[in-house]
């Protein structure tokens, strides 16, 4: 196990004016035995950023380093994929069809190591470590469920040992009721054996839930990584936080630690003066449906879920507010009700400000 620092990376694909840069001065620090997943819309350069740290490409610039090895990059001749000691998981269609379960967890072993009682005791606790019972061994992978499929594609990755897990996009061929599941029993594995991993992911509830760390990637570049908390709270522009999770940007005016807004007075988490871009996350909006107290709005649309519901306001001056209020009781299309922001709220420079 080691750690990972990218520095400065940039990988362009095709040259003049066509050319694509996927992957565009990125920076980031995976610490030893920690667990980072990188959220970014399709097309932003998460693949690509793998497969530059396994190996598969090698960048334009900057550089690449396990611990205290720089595998590309720094003028050093670019470290081999085979030489990186890298576990890959791809998105689907993983395991070698024509293997076992067996043989395809121990397909990454040394030679020695593959047949007999090394080899067999090594895929057992491989099984194990994954939760899949011992006999799973002898199935085939169309035998198995997309979600097993999965952990059996882990499992391979993990059992040479590397020093860095690359996952691409693990769990999006499953449907929502696995991809919780099998993301619990990835992580639980993954912490067991103390591995480093990069989980790269659109889907920002696996962003959020699964890791240490959460980078975001827009455009082939890094915009914030920090802690899962502190992206949704404190997300770096109004765009992050608009992509991990649902939020409701206003124009507003500051005034130290206060701004007035469409939703009236509203407390800062920093101070700030004048014209800002308001970041208003929907649970904070307070749907009052009793009182006459805050600003007066309208209900267009509710979306029930259960646990909770979204509901989407038409305030008097004609701004479309969301608010997301547990699902007990709940207001339904027409009815008047009354909003106020609670708890602190973020202020940015609005875009196109100096
Ligand atoms: P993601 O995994 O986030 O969906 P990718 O890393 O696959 O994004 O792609 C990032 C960008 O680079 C896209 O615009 C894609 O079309 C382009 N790209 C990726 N691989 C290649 C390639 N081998 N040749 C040319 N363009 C590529
Ligand atoms: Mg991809």
């Amino acid at each position: 196990m080691s750690s990972l620092s990218i520095t400065g990376v940039t990988k362009s694909f095709g040259t003049g004016p066509t050319a694509t840069r996927a992957v565009d001065d990125v920076t980031l620090h995976v610490p030893h035995g920690s667990f980072t997943t990188v959220l970014g819309p399709s097309g932003c350069g998460k693949t690509t950023l793998l497969r530059l740290i396994a190996g598969f490409l090698v960048p334009d610039a900057g550089s690449i380093a396990f611990g205290d090895t720089t595998v590309a990059g720094d003028g050093v001749r670019p470290v081999p994929p085979q030489a990186r000691h890298v576990g890959y998981v791809p998105q689907e269609g993983a395991l070698f069809p024509h293997l076992d379960v067996a043989a395809n967890i121990a397909f990454g072993l040394p030679g020695h190591a593959r047949a007999g009682r090394e080899g067999r005791e090594r895929v057992a606790e491989m099984l194990d470590l994954v939760e899949l019972p011992a006999h799973f061994a002898d199935r085939r992978p169309d035998e198995l469920s997309g979600g097993q499929q999965q952990r059996v594609a882990l499992a391979r990755s993990l059992a040479p040992q590397p020093a860095v897990v690359l996952l691409d996009e693990p769990f999006s061929s499953l449907d929502a009721s696995l991809r919780g599941t099998t993301a619990i029993a990835v992580r639980r594995a993954l912490a067991a054996t103390g591995t480093t991993a990069l989980l790269v992911t659109h889907d920002q509830n696996e962003a959020l839930s699964l890791a240490d760390q959460v980078a975001v990637m827009r455009g082939g570049r890094l915009v914030q990584s920090a802690p899962p908390a502190e992206v949704y709270l404190s997300p770096s522009d109004p765009q992050v936080a608009e992509f991990v999770g649902r939020a409701v940007v206003l124009p507003g005016t500051a005034t130290d630690a206060r701004a007035t807004c469409a939703l009236g007075e509203v407390v800062l988490s920093e101070a700030a003066t004048g014209p800002v871009a308001l970041m208003i996350r929907p649970e904070q909006v307070y749907v009052d449906l009793t009182h006459a107290e805050g600003v007066r709005g309208s209900v267009e649309e509710v979306s029930y879920y259960g646990h909770d519901c979204a509901v989407q306001v038409r305030l008097d001056d004609g701004t479309s507010v969301l608010a997301r209020m547990a699902g007990v009781r709940h207001p339904v299309a027409g009815d008047t009700v009354h909003l106020r922001v609670t708890g602190l709220v973020r202020a940015y420079r609005p875009a196109g400000a100096p």
